[in-house]
């Protein structure tokens, strides 16, 4: 079995495919007054003075940035019909992402390697990046964004197989507790032939750049 490896590109307009599904972004809308108020209190609590010059603002951006990381962006995870039939592993390699830990409210960042076998239809390679987006802007596991994002892709896609590779740094790893820096932690799900195929599944994780790691897949 051969490959294609695309890098990760916005694919130009294609007048005359309709987008088949839409994707609402959750209306778990973030309350920005009463983040800002948590925050002074929280300050207030660390023994810092929240009313001070230097923090006055601080509640504010702190506010403003959770908000961000737990706003994912709607998007059109536009497919196309595989009219050419197109057989091959789809690999779009290195997404960097960024989510946070629900345990401690700290990033964890990485990359995101995430392919399918095509059946019927095929996505829209920039929608890959999108789709990990969209899991990735809320409270997470790593172990549960990978499994979120290899099961989205089966249930749209309903492809021959699905792929998805997690490699994220945990801050609350590396400046905190055993502070582990540069300790990476890798997670794979797997779907069809990615998973029940030895071959496939070889060669997904080669072109991964993750073949050595043989670890249990989710
Ligand atoms: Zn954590």
């Amino acid at each position: 079995m051969s490959a294609a490896v695309h890098p990760l590109t916005d694919e130009p307009a294609r007048p005359g495919n309709r987008p088949q599904l839409q994707v609402v972004t959750p209306a778990t809308a973030v309350d920005l007054d009463r983040a800002e108020r948590a925050v002074g209190d929280l300050l207030a609590a660390l023994g810092q003075n929240p009313a001070s010059e230097q923090l006055l603002d601080t509640p504010r951006r702190v506010a403003a940035s959770y908000a961000e990381l737990l706003t994912p962006l709607a998007f059109t995870p536009t497919t196309f019909p595989n009219d050419e039939g197109y057989d091959q592993l789809v690999l779009v390699r290195a997404i960097p992402f960024r989510s946070l830990c629900q345990h401690h409210l700290l990033p964890f960042t990485g990359v995101a390697h995430v392919g399918y076998l095509p059946a019927g239809r095929i996505l829209g390679l920039s929608k890959l990046a999108r789709v990990v987006e969209l899991f990735a802007r809320r409270l997470q596991l790593q172990e549960r964004l990978t499994t979120q994002v290899a099961d989205w892709l089966q249930a749209q896609l309903e492809p021959k197989g699905v792929g998805v590779v997690l490699e994220a740094e945990h801050q609350c790893m590396t400046l905190r507790g055993v502070q582990a820096a540069g300790a990476r932690t890798v997670t794979s799900a797997l779907h069809g032939l990615l998973r029940n195929d030895p071959r496939s599944r070889q060669e997904f994780f080669a072109l991964t750049g993750a073949a050595t790691w043989q670890g249990a897949h989710a």
